[in-house]
């Protein structure tokens, strides 16, 4: 039986309606809450988009006293200082970003305790005296956002992060509260030792993303593939991922031919360039952004309705870090992956590179990093070749214990719990056909070789090696050597095919790719997609305007309009336009159609001063918008 979600105090629940316009809470905030309110030390892993910021804004509303908030960027915070400011909470940021009357300002109003939240840099904390300064001023709590980035393992370490640790030493009196969205158990051990947090509050919640759906396909035409997942989300946000800067610029420019309002990100261009595609992107001046991995740290444009990875990205981590991007705003979006086999070779010849070119003296230590980046991207490749549940395999990657193990119809968000992967006819067939060829190759070749063995290809290389006459030769013919490289892959990922380690990986069979060999073990494959057609065909069943199924029933064209009065009010208050609404409350504006401001402040994100400010002007466009 599920345990009853905590209560919090009447008072809170008060403040977060009056102030947000939520009238319930997401799994664990109330313990996060509550935490937060007894003055308790609280380590909270919550899962991007799963609403960390309310669990430590919304206590910071009644708890005296001022509460910091240390975050990495200033992007983030300036989010939420301009956030929690238009919802009427005193709240300020204090960066380098500011000029010195400004940063006088902010400082003035901590000193005439004026501030109930205040975001700062790590290196802003550290500033010899602020720290002093902010306790004298009457601090009553600590938050650290992105807490992860006070370990090595995690994946944006921060020196200046492992320093907070010293101040907190000195001042055990002052509770701590860290946030983060990664899981592994040493980055929550770190944490917590760094931090010292005291009979801390744990509260770790699922890292899974119920509102994102997963597609992998292997990779034919990357430009076809790419504009098929735009066309499915018309003027959407969508980020496109690409490993090197020059398929950057050449597929941005194709987007851009094809009439797609689409801009290349990445470290080879000036900073002023950057900048500018990125604030772009943020104001919704552009939808799309091809970029290589440099581009998303710090982009809190919560309404990234598509990610697409055009090659294979290096880990399991990045990927979840990098797909996850998408649908920050709980409604639902989709992650394409694009792979090939080749991406490994690729990235393996980087990283080789990568680890020789080191410091000579550290030899040892490189090639023991090149060993476990190599068993990451290898574990990358069996992830994307694989045909398990694509939320489930995330899940137990990250220690967790998939409740819907086994049962159709499974998560319901994957290409493989949709049905969209095409079951291959006689897969116990092929795959026997797959690894006796392996056998008779001697278990000394690679995938590219074996593939042209099955599909009967007449080469010199083939010739040589005798391979023309082998018996399998020719077994797979009529088939492209793509499909049998895409089946090679998935008994890769099943582990019946392993992968030689040196420098030429040559294939050779486990224990269980015997038993399936001897036809003694069942064995399902997949044939190659039929690119896109049911993907479309569901994704608009399920979402005209990538609103999930709650939202389903808003009228999309009253969404749009209201999407384009939201971003004339975005400019005209420079702010970027999600923070005047979320796409959740548009949807649910579009959807409920209120008609007076007494059912407009009804709506889910609708605080006071919101309802004050923007009622009307919503309020003219809902009801007589059309035709004007
Ligand atoms: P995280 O920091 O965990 O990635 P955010 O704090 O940015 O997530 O929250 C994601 C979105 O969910 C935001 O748009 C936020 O306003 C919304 N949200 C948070 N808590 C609630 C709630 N209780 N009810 C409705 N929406 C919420
Ligand atoms: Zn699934």
């Amino acid at each position: 039986m599920q345990r009853a979600s905590p209560t919090i105090p009447p008072a809170l629940a008060e403040a977060i309606r009056r102030t947000f316009g939520y009238t319930s809470l997401r799994p664990l905030q109330a313990e996060a809450m509550n935490a937060a309110l007894e003055g308790r030390d609280a380590l909270v892993v919550l899962a991007t988009g799963a609403g960390k910021s309310l669990c430590y804004q919304a206590p910071a509303l009644l708890r005296d006293g001022l509460t910091v908030v240390v975050s990495p960027l200033i992007s983030l915070m300036k989010d939420q200082a301009d956030g929690l400011a238009g919802n009427g909470v005193p709240a300020a940021m204090l960066t380098s970003a500011q000029d010195a009357p400004e940063r006088r300002a902010v400082r003035e109003r901590i000193a005439r305790r004026q501030l109930r939240l205040l975001f700062v840099s790590p290196e802003r904390l550290l500033l010899d005296g602020f720290f002093q300064e902010l306790m004298v001023s009457g601090m009553s709590s600590l938050v650290i956002d992105e807490a992860h980035c006070i370990s090595h393992w995690g994946h944006d370490f921060r020196p200046e992060y492992r320093q907070i640790g010293a101040l907190r030493r000195s001042h055990p009196e002052l509770p701590v509260q860290a946030y983060t969205a990664t899981a592994t158990p040493a980055v929550r051990e770190d944490i917590a030792r760094e931090l010292c947090l005291q009979a801390a509050v744990i509260v770790v919640g699922s890292s899974d993303r119920p509102n994102l759906t997963y597609r992998f396909q292997p990779r034919g035409d990357t430009f076809s593939q790419v504009l098929a997942v735009i066309r499915r989300h018309p003027e959407q946000a969508g980020i496109v991922y690409c490993l090197r800067r020059k398929d950057v610029e050449s597929l941005a420019k194709d987007l851009a031919a094809a009439g797609v309002r689409a801009l290349p990100y990445h470290a080879g261009l000036a900073p002023e360039v950057r900048e500018k595609h990125q604030d772009a992107f943020v104001q919704e001046r552009v939808d799309v952004i091809v970029a290589t991995v440099a581009f998303g740290m710090g982009i809190d444009r919560s309404d990234v309705r598509f990610v697409v990875h055009a090659s294979l990205p290096k880990g399991i981590e990045q990927y979840s870090q990098e797909s996850g991007r998408a649908g920050r705003d709980g409604l639902s979006a989709e992650c394409v992956m694009l792979y090939s086999a080749a991406d490994y070779h690729g990235w393996k010849a980087l990283m080789t590179r990568g680890a020789e070119e080191g410091d000579p003296a550290d030899a040892a230590r490189a090639s023991a990093e090149l060993d476990a980046s190599l068993a990451r991207l290898s574990q990358m490749l069996t992830f994307a070749g694989g045909a398990v549940c694509r939320h489930r395999f995330l899940a137990e990657h990250f220690g967790e214990v998939w409740p819907n193990r086994g049962v159709p119809p499974g998560c319901g968000a994957c290409d493989v719990c949709l049905g969209e992967l095409a079951p291959t006819q006689d897969a116990k067939v092929v795959a026997q056909k797959i690894l006796s060829c392996v056998v008779r190759c001697e278990q000394r070749y690679g995938a590219a070789h074996v593939a042209d063995v099955l599909r009967g290809a007449d080469t010199e290389r083939l010739r040589r090696a005798g391979h023309d006459q082998l018996s399998t030769h020719g077994l797979l013919r009529g088939h492209e050597a793509r499909e049998i490289r895409h089946w090679i892959d998935q008994l890769v990922a099943l582990e019946h095919l392993r992968v030689t380690n040196g420098e030429y990986p040559t294939l050779f069979l486990s224990k269980s790719g015997v038993e399936v060999m001897r036809g003694e073990r069942p064995v399902e494959l997949f044939s190659l997609p039929k690119l896109s057609k049911s993907a479309r065909a569901r994704t608009t069943a399920a979402s005209a305007a990538g609103l999930s199924p709650e939202v389903a029933g808003a009228d999309a064209e009253l969404f749009e309009r209201l999407r384009a009065l939201r971003r004339r009010l975005a400019q005209e208050k420079a702010v970027p336009p999600y923070l005047i609404f979320n796409d959740r409350t548009l949807a649910e504006l579009a959807a409920r159609r209120p008609a007076t401001p007494a059912e407009f402040r009804q709506i889910k994100g609708v605080g006071d001063r919101k309802a004050e400010e923007l009622g009307a002007v919503f309020l003219t466009e809902i009801n007589y918008g059309r035709g004007t």
